[in-house]
């Protein structure tokens, strides 16, 4: 269905924030003048709701949000930048297989199943999308998602 990818995006956020015990702030930005998109909400929902947990979970605030499209208008663009503890390089492939996550010691006081990844990847391959992921330790990392701009 048809839907606001804008408004989508800040709902979510709204849900995420309910019951953190960390304080995180979320800065949105988009250039789109007409957002909305054709895709599974409930799915991209999901999709958003997997990112944004990670992001809260393995950095501390603020998380970056941009949607945008790309030049050519085919895609929406979305990206998911955090202030957090990074991927190694040599995992950055890794992290879309079910059950993986980081070996890293001390750092997974976080809990998690190392499954949010591979259903993102999964519903945004569903939607003839892509999902790229980029990242420096103990920077940031960014997950930028790009969804067919269906136009109707
Ligand atoms: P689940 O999402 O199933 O609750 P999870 O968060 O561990 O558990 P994924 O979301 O699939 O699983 O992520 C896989 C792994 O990738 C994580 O365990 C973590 O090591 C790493 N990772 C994911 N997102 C980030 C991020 N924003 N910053 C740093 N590491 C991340
Ligand atoms: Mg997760």
């Amino acid at each position: 269905s048809n839907f606001d990818i804008v408004k989508t995006v800040e709902s979510c956020i709204e849900s995420s924030k309910v019951g953190l015990l960390k304080q995180v702030d979320f800065e949105v930005h988009s250039t789109l003048d007409n957002p909305i998109i054709y895709a599974d909400e409930s799915h991209i929902k999901s999709v958003l709701r997997n990112l944004l947990d990670n992001a809260i979970k393995y950095s501390n605030s603020p998380v970056h949000i941009t949607i945008n499209l790309d030049q050519e208008k085919d895609n929406v663009i979305l990206k998911i930048k955090d202030n957090g503890i990074g991927i190694p390089k040599e995992h950055l492939s890794d992290v879309f297989d079910m059950f993986f996550r980081v070996p890293s010691g001390h750092l997974h006081n976080v809990k998690g199943f190392g499954l949010g990844l591979s259903y993102v990847k999964q519903v945004v391959e569903q939607h003839g999308g892509s999902v790229s992921i980029n990242s420096e330790v103990d920077k940031y990392s960014v997950f930028v998602i790009s969804i067919p701009n269906k136009k109707i």
